[in-house]
């Protein structure tokens, strides 16, 4: 179970550090945490992660020590990574608003407001309740986060990464040329196999 004196702690302690809160809460922040535990919790193929493996990722993205996960938290979080790739793997706007519409219906609340005790300033929430399970926190935050990004943009809020040997998937920057993977190395490791097969093949970032 998440705690709420943790979470708590969390904000106060980001607020009295004067951290950015608008940058390190952001929505595109949140939809980057989503791609980076989703990327964590698919990517060893069968092999469920270790639960270190994932509280380092959540602490990366500004969750306080200690992180306490266990083993069923991590296949429950899998499960709901498994869910949410399908949003990623749309391709398209309208098959990703079906995605997430699905995933609003089955697998989230009502949207709430909180301020987690007055610790934060007021922002909505997906999960029932502040002290909500591991998985059920992580499919409300991303479905919430990647909702408002494609109304924002009306876009796919992410993608697969197109090389062959990489099942991760990103979240679109913005603006500009649309992005195929995940990372500068998938880019450059296409780009140079494109080079040995010769003309004709290209491999953009
Ligand atoms: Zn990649």
């Amino acid at each position: 179970m998440r705690n709420s004196k943790l979470c708590n702690m969390r904000y106060i302690r980001s607020m009295v550090l004067s951290d950015d809160w608008s940058t390190r809460h952001s929505v595109l922040a949140n939809a980057r945490r989503t791609a980076a535990l989703i990327n964590i919790l698919t990517g060893t193929g069968d092999r469920q992660p270790q639960p270190e493996a994932v509280a380092e990722v959540l602490g990366e993205y500004g969750e306080l020590e200690p992180i306490e996960i266990s083993p069923d938290d991590v296949a429950r979080m899998r499960a709901a990574a498994l869910l949410l790739r399908e949003v990623f793997a749309a391709g398209h706007v309208d098959a990703a608003a079906a995605a997430l519409n699905r995933l609003l219906l089955k697998h989230t609340g009502p949207p709430r407001l909180t301020s987690h005790g007055g610790g934060t300033p007021w922002h909505p929430h997906l999960d029932s309740h502040d002290d909500a399970p591991w998985d059920e926190w992580f499919l409300a935050s991303s479905c919430l986060a990647l909702t408002v990004l494609l109304w924002d943009r009306q876009s796919p809020p992410g993608g697969v990464c197109a090389s062959s040997s990489c099942q991760n998937v990103y979240v679109t920057q913005g603006q500009g040329p649309a992005r195929r993977y995940c990372s500068r190395r998938c880019a450059t490791r296409e780009r140079v196999a494109a080079h040995r097969r010769g003309p004709g093949s290209t491999a953009g970032a």
